[in-house]
């Protein structure tokens, strides 16, 4: 399982620290829960403090292997790889539980609440300190109750969460929920996130930092990748190594 803290205002755009919820990491250290609360606007049934899951299925596409975009200038690499993956919403659930709403009794909620066996996505929209927090395909065979990714609604396109409000962290975890993780995860190392074509970073990228270079490996840092901490505006793009990795692990987790 892996976590997105949300990024406290007044931090700005340099708050943008994460870490993985099943291990230590001192980045963490200093965060602090945000103060108050945001207006509860464009953010259906939330003004009933309700927390919602949706429900989507994946269906796999025919993918195109000459449709490879790690082969092409770096202008076209934004275009990023046809993963191969479409969602259709099952189902929108709503619960007026307080507690839920904020991320307690996680466990119980899930379980009482998931939908779906392995293939399909549940996201639960809450409101707590975290952008996101996901659940990886290996998880699914010791604890699929708790399977999905958790989302805060106020990051959904037109949310409260400057610079995070287009809606990509559900993306981002998403991404988590089909098997990739962090295009930082090992720093500046050649095996690095486990994708041969995400070139390998020395640390995650905050705010828009076109042009960084954290790792004198080959490649840029790949701020526009969804699996970087970059601004949900600078996202754009998979891999076709990536969208491999998705099919691999759906086919041992999830197919
Ligand atoms: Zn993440």
């Amino acid at each position: 399982m892996v976590s997105e803290p949300r990024p406290p205002r007044r931090l700005g755009h340099q708050a943008a620290r994460h870490r993985a919820a099943d291990q230590a990491d001192p980045r963490e250290q200093g965060h602090q829960p945000r103060q108050g609360r945001p207006a509860l606007r464009r953010c259906a049934g939330a003004g009933l403090r309700a927390r919602h899951a949706l429900q989507v299925r994946r269906r796999r596409r025919e993918r195109h292997p000459d449709r490879r975009p790690d082969r092409r200038p770096e202008q076209h690499l934004r275009r990023g790889a046809d993963t191969g993956y479409t969602f259709t919403l099952a189902g929108t659930y709503r619960y007026d539980n307080d507690q839920w709403h904020k991320d307690r009794q996680s466990s119980k909620y899930r379980s009482q609440t998931r939908k779906g066996g392995a293939d399909a996505l549940n996201i639960w929209l809450v409101d707590f300190n975290y952008l996101g927090i996901a659940t990886f395909p290996g998880d699914y065979p010791r604890n699929g109750k708790a399977d999905g990714i958790r989302v805060h609604w106020d990051s959904l396109p037109g949310g409260g969460i400057a610079n995070y409000n287009l809606g990509e962290t559900a993306t981002h975890e998403a991404g988590h929920w089909l098997g990739l993780y962090h295009a930082f995860r090992g720093g500046c190392t050649p095996t690095n996130d486990e994708v041969a074509d995400t070139p390998a970073q020395g640390s995650s990228s905050s705010g828009r930092p076109v042009g960084n270079d954290t790792c004198d490996l080959p490649g840029l840092d790949p701020i526009h990748n969804h699996m970087d901490y970059s601004y949900g505006s600078c996202y754009t793009e998979f891999t076709t190594g990536q969208s491999d990795r998705m099919a691999s692990t759906w086919t041992a987790y999830r197919g």
